[in-house]
């Protein structure tokens, strides 16, 4: 049997173990981040949800944010919602700071009050057939760059997307029963290993 592999979960804030608990079921060994250090042993890192501005704070303060963006510039990594906000190359509404290690322009909370929080069935490139999607104050890819792969959209927008060793997604995988998208992503780490 080869050696699971050890994938991060950024975990100062937001929707963290549920993650965790997806990438175990599906054989990962997940690993809970809170310090820059435990980057080390890592094969992929998944930013998860949360609120993107109190990400920033916390990385700020805990002089993590240097470290982990020389991570996400080189391993593999998978954002959702405010992770994907935080590996983009512009962000708007407001505009802030990020990674920039995925050539996307992302407007923050742009679905308006009433879809804050919704359920979808997407159209999608990965096998199996729609995608069940869970939108919370979700933010919209306004724009891709032309090395960045679409595998799902909601009304003509991107909402999963890839650029080489990052994975982006604008809805919550890890809070639908469908798994085909967290079986991805460890299909990217194990290519990469
Ligand atoms: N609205 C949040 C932000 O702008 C993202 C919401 C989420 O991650 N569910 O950062």
């Amino acid at each position: 049997m080869p050696e699971p592999p050890h994938i991060g979960v950024l975990a100062l804030q937001g929707a963290f173990d549920v993650h965790a608990k997806r990438l175990t079921e599906l054989g990962a060994k997940a690993h809970l981040i809170r310090k820059p250090d435990e980057l080390k042993e890592l094969d992929g890192l998944v930013l998860p949800g949360g609120e993107s501005s109190t990400f920033l704070w916390h990385l700020e303060l805990a002089g993590f944010y240097d470290v982990l963006k020389a991570f996400v510039q080189s391993k593999p990594t998978f954002g959702t919602c405010a992770g994907t906000i935080l590996l983009a190359s512009e962000v708007l509404n407001p505009a802030q700071k990020s990674f920039a290690v995925l050539d996307i322009t992302v407007e923050r909370n742009a679905y308006g009050r009433q879809n804050d929080s919704v359920i979808l069935q997407e159209e999608t490139s990965l096998p199996g057939g729609p995608l069940e999607t869970v939108y919370i104050r979700a933010p919209r890819i306004a724009r891709t760059g032309a090395g960045v792969v679409t595998l799902a959209t909601r009304d003509g927008s991107p909402t999963l997307v890839r650029q080489g060793h990052v994975l982006a997604a604008t809805f919550h995988p890890e809070l639908s029963e469908d798994r085909r998208v967290h079986e991805y992503f460890l299909e990217m780490v194990r290519a990469s290993r």
